[in-house]
């Protein structure tokens, strides 16, 4: 199928792009790997009268350290995110996640911003930006707001963006060196979004934990964030953790549902047993008797 006719705009500025979204209101689509737009538009299931390209805005496409964190361009493939050096040394949960997005093919057009832009439920950057505390950058005529990822997630592909908002940027706290990278996820094939994931980072000191970020992909409506288990993390000593019992923890905060790739049960019994073995190893725990 071809898409319905639109008129197709490629603004070199943020005001110009944001303008064009305040002019057009909700008839205004902004594209920027294509990777889910374009088979949605080729469906029909999206007619935007006009299509943004913000693949050209200046400064688009950079990584920059800020004070406290980094700051990650919207327009950045995922294939250069994967290779910057600053992303390798100060958010090596984020690559670790990143590695694990579709394929090579898809990388070298898909691009971070389009991934937490889209929201969806089972990806691993939205989840990874819900469980590291990142904030999104949502620019309009009306201004700029920081959103933070733990309240930016509404639905399955439903966020706090407006029609007229564009996200700008993506900022990630500094996790000290050395954290604990918490990654695993369980897909049908290697690149296929996942059925159950979990992502996230662990700061131990002293022997206890002294800050811990999670959240689950592919186990409920949005990411979603381990509150229950987080709280029951911090200032426990290592030796007293028992991984079984906080993959229960763990579990707890999820929605999972049936479709027609696993039933909810079977990602509540996936979700408990690689939540165990990821701390267990990250960790150095030992195995049960
Ligand atoms: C075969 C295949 C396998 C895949 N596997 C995975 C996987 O395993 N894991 C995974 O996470 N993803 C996967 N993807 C998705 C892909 O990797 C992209 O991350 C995703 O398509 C969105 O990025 P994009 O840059 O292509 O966005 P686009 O398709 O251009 O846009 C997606 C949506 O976000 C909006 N948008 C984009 N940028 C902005 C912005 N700056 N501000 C506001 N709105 C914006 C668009 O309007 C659109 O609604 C796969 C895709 C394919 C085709």
């Amino acid at each position: 199928m071809k898409p319905a006719p639109f008129d197709y705009i490629a603004p070199r500025t943020i005001e110009e792009a944001v303008r064009i979204l305040d002019e057009v209101g909700g008839g205004a689509t902004v594209i920027a790997g294509g990777q889910t737009l374009m088979p949605l538009l080729n469906l029909r299931m999206s007619q935007p009268f006009i299509l943004v390209d913000i693949n050209k805005i200046e400064g688009f496409a950079g990584v920059s350290r800020v004070e406290g964190g980094t700051r990650i361009g919207p327009a950045i493939r995922q294939a250069d995110a994967l290779k910057d050096a600053t992303l390798a040394r100060h958010l090596p949960v984020f690559v670790k996640a990143l590695s694990h997005v579709g394929h090579h093919q898809t990388r070298n057009r898909g691009t971070i911003g389009g991934s937490v832009a889209l929201g969806e439920p089972a990806a691993e950057m939205p989840a990874t930006a819900v469980a590291l505390g990142a904030t999104i950058e949502l620019t309009s005529v009306r201004g700029t707001r920081m959103v933070p990822a733990r309240e930016f997630y509404i639905g399955p592909y439903m966020t706090a963006i407006e029609p007229d908002e564009l996200v700008t940027g993506i900022v990630y706290p500094d996790w000290p060196e050395g954290h604990q990278v918490l990654f695993r996820e369980v897909a049908q094939r290697p690149g296929d979004f996942a059925l159950v994931g979990m992502v996230g980072a662990a700061v131990i000191e002293n022997d206890k934990v002294a800050r811990a970020g999670l959240a689950w992909f592919g186990m409920g409506p949005t990411p979603i964030a381990m509150t229950q288990l987080e709280g029951a993390l911090i200032g426990k000593s290592l030796d007293s953790l028992d991984p079984d019992a906080l993959a229960v923890t763990a579990v707890a905060d999820t929605a999972p549902f049936d479709d027609h790739h696993a039933s909810a049960e079977y990602r509540r019994t996936v979700g408990r047993r690689i939540f165990a073995k990821t701390f267990r190893e990250a960790l150095s725990l030992r195995e049960p008797a």
